[in-house]
């Protein structure tokens, strides 16, 4: 009987390519006879199904990009494309929407972090693309037109090195043999050797590696494997090789980005905001993504902090651009005392509302850098109002033609003298303003 089985396994895979999955599930359900009371035939067959689902690109792509879900790409977050597995919609910064392959290269995983669905101990299917075969398949949907680039992320599959070398060969085959020229995001695993992070370098535009939270004690709680010291060293291991690639004028656009989990520990606005700053100044990180934990496993620790991890990155994704784009200080937005951002209101209507002394700001006459610190007016706006107010008489319907988002400016400032807010200022509902559009995340 033993000899039957790997023989009529064998024929059925000359006729329909079961792969090597099929292959292991027929010999499992075949030599399993405690736990499955089937004729062998049901047994092969039930293997050769498993085998083909399994193995079919397809369907591991399906399995593959629902693991890569709580990677982040984009601040705005991503859209599901509903007509492939694994194609979502992002917002690139100058407002062009891109098709982003977005997908783990494997869901194995030696690690056992709690926030993450392929951590080792969850039972689930895991699959692993071979270099040939995802190349081959991402490139397909490129060629078609289905996709503008990849976001290409990974469990953990025996150690960081070798899953990082099976990456690399894929995004080589991609790039050298098939002439791949989309948008690619590669994650660099923690603990990969400098000589991986360096092919990495020259094969992606962007490169990330994440730091996951800012405090020791939030390790411990969630992750027995990463240490914050281990992680901050490979991140700047990683900005040095991205460094140089740059001033040797290799693709002087390749980036580096991170990404930090919001909400599962106590840790502070303050906090993030700290290390976001020191990522930024000392390492010339391109992005910090915030990512809001969700418990997606029974077991794990709940949610903490003093609101919603949703909302808590958005406020995080708001006092980020305040710092980068609109020259905020961090001690304007976080002041003294002050390690939470507030619930209700963004960080730029709370600063406004602890500074009424400089407001209303008489646009006519305003520089640039004080028009940006308005609620309702934004770099584009601001700059639209100093090109233009000498041109074109000023009013509100003007402004809102220069974009600006005048139900939330109009408290803050007059146009030649004429204050067009609500008489009741400061005392109005501010929710009223919050309501308004959201300052822009692009
Ligand atoms: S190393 Fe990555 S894939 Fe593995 S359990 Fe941790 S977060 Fe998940």
């Amino acid at each position: 009987m033993l000899t039957t089985i790997p023989y009529i396994i064998l024929r059925v895979d000359l006729l329909v390519n079961i792969g090597r999955r099929g292959y292991i599930a027929c010999i499992f359900f075949s030599i399993n006879e405690g736990s499955f009371f089937l004729p062998l035939f049901a047994k092969i067959a039930l293997g050769v199904v498993l085998g083909l689902r399994l193995d079919d690109p397809k369907e591991k792509l399906s399995l593959l990009s629902r693991g890569a879900e709580y990677d982040v790409l984009s601040p705005q977050g991503s859209f599901k494309k509903p007509t492939y597995p694994g194609i979502c919609r992002v917002f690139a910064r100058d407002g062009k929407c891109l098709s982003v392959l977005k997908t783990l290269f494997t869901n194995y995983c030696e690690n056992h972090c709690a926030y993450c669905v392929n951590r080792a101990q969850n039972d689930m299917p895991r699959v692993t693309f071979g270099p040939e075969e995802f190349a081959k398949l991402a490139y397909d949907l490129y060629r078609k037109g289905a996709i503008d680039g990849i976001f290409l992320s990974s469990g953990v599959l025996k150690d960081p090195d070798h899953t990082m070398e099976l990456m690399i060969r894929a995004v080589k085959i991609l790039r050298n043999n098939y002439g791949f020229k989309g948008y690619l995001h590669l994650k660099v695993l923690p603990g990969a050797s400098e000589d991986l992070m360096r092919e990495a370098v020259t094969l992606a535009d962007r490169v990330s590696l994440n730091i996951e939270f800012t405090e020791e004690t939030s390790f411990k709680l969630f992750t027995p494997e990463k240490r914050i010291d281990g992680l901050l060293a490979d991140t700047i291991k990683l900005s040095r090789i991205v460094r140089e690639a740059r001033e040797r004028g290799f693709k002087g656009k390749v980036g580096q980005s991170t990404q930090i989990i919001v909400g599962a520990t106590g840790e502070s606005d303050l906090s993030v905001l700290k290390t976001s700053l020191w990522l930024y100044r000392e390492l010339e990180v391109s992005r910090v993504y915030y990512s809001a934990y969700v418990k997606v496993n029974a077991d794990a620790p709940s949610p903490l902090g003093p609101f919603f991890p949703s909302l808590r990155e958005r406020r995080l994704y708001q006092a980020d651009f305040l710092i980068r784009l609109y020259g905020f200080a961090l001690e304007e937005i976080l002041p003294q005392g002050k390690s939470f951002l507030d619930r209700d209101i963004d960080p730029k209507l709370s600063w406004a509302l602890r500074n009424l002394h400089l407001f209303p700001l008489e646009v006519t006459k305003a520089s640039y850098e004080e028009l940006l610190r308005v609620p309702g007016i934004g770099p584009k706006s601001a700059k639209r109002i100093v090109e233009e107010r000498g041109k074109v008489p000023l009013s509100l319907e003007v402004l809102k033609g220069f974009g600006v988002v005048v139900e939330r400016a109009r408290s803050f400032i007059t146009i030649k003298g004429r204050y067009f807010g609500d008489r009741a200022f400061p005392s109005i509902k501010w929710e009223r303003l919050e309501a308004g559009i959201q300052l822009s995340l692009l």
